[in-house]
């Protein structure tokens, strides 16, 4: 492609609503322009990355044994309906009627559709297991369309839906899955870590989200590089750093102390001049019934409400005051309403000695022993990790880092097959519904995560096998015809070799050349300039090492090809 001839609008300066690196680079490169929010059209040289990508990702579920379709945006409700969806969804679903009043939506994800088409057309366990996939656009009307690709309201996945008839073949083609998801990300190479995950209400035995690890990323992962154990924060059980028990056998009485417009722990270490570990936190959850429950907690710690809903087994919420007043702010386990039930944090198992609300405005306990003073429940683990923790499995220091999720793959089970009828008859003539599986990728999203990865302070720096084009080709000055002949020439035979390129032949300053092919990112940089009126050399410059060599006019194919060779597995 001759870059006078192409559609790729640059842009000087930071666009302001980008938060994120990304974000700012997908605007200023030329790849992708907002046209609503979290809508978004792309541009030539955004559509050929996210191509890239799809390619990918295809040959990996070919590889793996699933099979390509085509399933529609428009679904109709009734589907939604027998699967309990259209009333649980929510605002996320994009509602719509025709011109006859029939509703349908625009698919966020399409279990109701395949699952329909189960139903509709496999019918034997001859038929099983299968393993079926699209690519395709979802609509998700996102509380918060933000960071650009990674998070719009109209964006391109990859799902796919397995079909099984005992839970043997699902683990079987979930380990595929995995494996390929994994190759995915390797081809694209990029740095990820695989976690598990929560399985949420949905239930269901198991489930991994994909992380491209970006110091940016919205999701927190925790894992140990000892024995490999890895999940995703809400999952993430830990064990105590030693030194976390306290040692103190002294009995000491409860104290109350006056710690006025004091109702937040920040405020409290600060005021009383003490560690956040010293002081404990309580938090007042509610189920649907109105019972209410307390959870405490280490001053240094945030409770997880997925870990805490697990205890009593119930839908918790945080508790808004009604009829029961409690003291707001001062709420400690002492003195406590006797009809709440209180749940202790095993990070404060051993702690002999703590400081807590004294369910009194403006009145903290001190010298609190839980065990001692508190009615109490359970103890268990309702706190996410922090910096210091241990593995809980091997004892190891565990890692924490910041990622973004672009895969989750999950076995599903009987879910949508039980309620949309989806049955075929099994070995012994008996009607069975599916045990199914589903397998999401995002295509739009892993776009960004990649930039997010991997990009500097002049732009992008495309890993090979998803840049737009391999080779950024420029003649420092177009107004030295013996320049541009060169280029042309050498354009020509980069693409009778089959080698991708963009040739910048604009009649423009050698500097902004070089400013936008730094933006764009492109792997391999040939530039036509003093060297080759000199000595027929041209200069090579690699993007993500900055490494740069000269070399004569008859080695460029060569060079090129073993670069691409050594840096795009196929
Ligand atoms: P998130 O927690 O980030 O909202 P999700 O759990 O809703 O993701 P899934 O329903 O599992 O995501 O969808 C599968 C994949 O689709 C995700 O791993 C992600 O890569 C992609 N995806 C989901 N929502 C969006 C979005 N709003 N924009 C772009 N990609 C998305
Ligand atoms: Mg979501």
């Amino acid at each position: 492609m001759k870059y006078s001839k192409a559609f790729i609008p640059t842009l000087k300066e930071e666009p302001k609503e980008a938060e994120l690196a990304s974000h700012a680079l997908t605007l200023r490169a030329g790849l992708i322009r907002k046209i609503a929010s979290g809508i978004y059209a792309f541009l030539p040289a955004g559509i050929r990355v996210v191509q890239k990508i799809e390619q990918i990702v295809r040959e990996e579920m070919d590889r793996a044994g699933a099979i390509e379709l085509l399933l529609p945006v428009m679904q109709p409700s009734d589907l939604w309906e027998k699967s309990g969806r259209w009333d649980e969804y929510g605002g996320e679903l994009f509602r719509l009627k025709d011109r006859s009043s029939r509703s349908f939506c625009l698919g966020p994800t399409h279990e109701e559709i395949i699952t329909h088409l189960a139903y509709l057309d496999i019918k034997s366990y001859k038929d099983l297991p299968l393993n079926l996939y699209q690519i395709q656009v979802k609509f998700r009307d996102e509380i918060r369309p933000r960071y650009g690709l990674l998070r719009g309201r109209e964006f391109i996945m990859k799902d796919a839906y397995s079909f099984c008839d005992n839970e043997e073949e699902l683990d079987d083609i979930y380990e595929k899955m995995y494996k390929a998801y994994s190759r995915i990300i390797e081809r694209l190479g990029l740095r990820f870590k695989a976690v598990e995950a929560d399985t949420g209400l949905i239930g269901g035995k198991s489930s991994h989200e994909f992380h491209i690890l970006a110091g940016d990323g919205e999701e927190t992962l925790i894992y140990c590089q000892n024995c490999g154990y890895s999940a995703n924060m809400d999952l993430a059980s830990y064990a105590l750093p030693e030194d976390s028990t306290s040692g103190d056998e002294i009995i000491t009485e409860i104290e109350e102390i006056s710690t006025p417009e004091i109702r937040d722990i920040e405020s409290l270490s600060k005021f009383l001049k003490v560690e956040k570990s010293e002081t404990a936190k309580t938090m007042l959850l509610t189920d649907e019934k109105g019972g209410i429950y307390a959870f405490v907690i280490s001053g240094d710690r945030e409770l997880n409400m997925a870990k805490a809903e697990k205890c009593p087994g119930k839908n918790l919420r945080l508790y808004e005051e009604t009829d029961k007043k409690f003291a707001m702010g001062y709420i400690g386990p002492v003195g406590l309403d006797a009809e709440v039930e209180i749940y202790i944090d095993n990070s404060l198992k051993a702690v002999k000695s703590i400081i807590t609300g004294a369910n009194k405005k403006d009145y903290h306990l001190k010298n609190v022993d839980l065990q001692r003073d508190v009615d109490i429940k359970a103890y268990g683990d309702f706190s996410y990790p922090i910096p210091g923790d241990l593995c809980g499995k091997c004892g190891s220091a565990l890692k924490i880092e910041k990622g973004i999720e672009v895969g989750h793959i999950f076995k599903l089970g009987k879910k949508y097959s039980e309620k949309m009828d989806a049955k075929y008859l099994d070995r012994n003539g008996k009607l069975k519904p599916f045990i199914m599986g589903c397998y999401g990728i995002g295509v739009t999203r892993m776009m960004s995560a990649a930039i997010e990865q991997l990009h500097d302070e002049k732009g992008i720096v495309w890993p090979p096998s998803i840049a737009p084009y391999l080779v950024s080709l420029i003649v420092t000055s177009s107004k030295s015809e013996e320049l541009s002949d060169a280029g042309e020439k050498i354009y020509q035979q980069l693409l009778s070799s089959g080698i991708e390129v963009l040739y910048d032949d604009r009649k423009i300053s050698a500097g902004i050349k070089f400013k936008d092919s730094d933006l764009l990112g492109l792997p391999i940089r040939l530039v036509i300039g003093k060297k080759y009126l000199e000595s027929a050399h041209v200069e090579v410059q690699y993007r993500k090492s900055g490494d740069m060599a000269d070399i004569s006019c008859d080695e460029i194919i060569e060079s090129v090809k073993d670069f691409k060779s050594k840096n795009i597995e196929i």
